[in-house]
């Protein structure tokens, strides 16, 4: 498959992002994507989880059903997928595919269940976002309105999942900061360090 083909011969155009769930990754992103819109693009997932208050189908996620998220599984158009606090989540192919057309550096915000299937495949960047503590953490997923209790709970006993593989990943940064953090991000795509991910 083209994917495929493209990630063998340009991993150094692709970056993972995982962290914690309310970390600040999508923040990170976008501070990117603001920044050097001519240089980032990012991979929209495919999701079952439900839509939040702001998000919009086709640019935070694609949202989908389980049945046609199954479907699409059983058609293999994911390059990775994986269940994340009982929900799905999956990067298609596609999603990496066309942005081989715009030349761009695609980041791939995803788990580190995903981030341990596309290693599988071919070794590439990651980087593993901490917050600056715990009680921040907490502090983010509360304040950000839109999950409830139990989702938080969740969330957390997913944190403990997600530090057992945190050394996985090339880079571990704490997001104290969003400009500084995107600022190291961006400099990981600096021609000097392509090699950083061994790849
Ligand atoms: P959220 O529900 O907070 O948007 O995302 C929950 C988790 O799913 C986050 O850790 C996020 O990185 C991860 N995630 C988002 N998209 C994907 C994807 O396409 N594949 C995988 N494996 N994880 C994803």
């Amino acid at each position: 498959h083209i994917a495929e083909k493209y990630i063998k011969e340009t991993p150094e155009k692709l970056l993972i992002i995982s962290g914690f769930s309310g970390v600040g990754k999508g923040t990170i992103i976008h501070q990117l994507l603001t920044d050097h819109p001519e240089k980032y693009v990012v991979s929209v997932s495919s999701t079952t989880r439900k839509p939040r208050k702001g998000e919009v189908d086709g640019k935070s996620y694609h949202f989908t059903t389980r049945k046609e998220f199954e479907e699409l599984v059983s058609r293999d158009e994911f390059l990775e997928f994986s269940e994340y606090a009982g929900e799905y989540y999956g990067t298609l192919k596609k999603e990496v595919y066309k942005n081989y057309f715009e030349g761009k550096n695609v980041i791939i915000e995803i788990d580190s269940q995903g981030a341990r299937q596309i290693r599988k495949q071919q070794k590439i960047q990651s980087v593993f976002l901490i917050p600056p503590s715990f009680d921040e953490l907490l502090h983010r997923l509360k304040n950000s309105g839109t999950e409830t209790e139990e989702s938080i709970r969740r969330r957390l006993k997913r944190a403990l999942v997600e530090i057992e593989h945190v050394e996985e990943y090339g880079v571990i940064l704490v997001n104290d900061s969003v400009e500084g953090t995107a600022f190291v991000v961006d400099a990981l795509f600096h021609p000097a360090l392509k090699h950083a991910c061994g790849c």
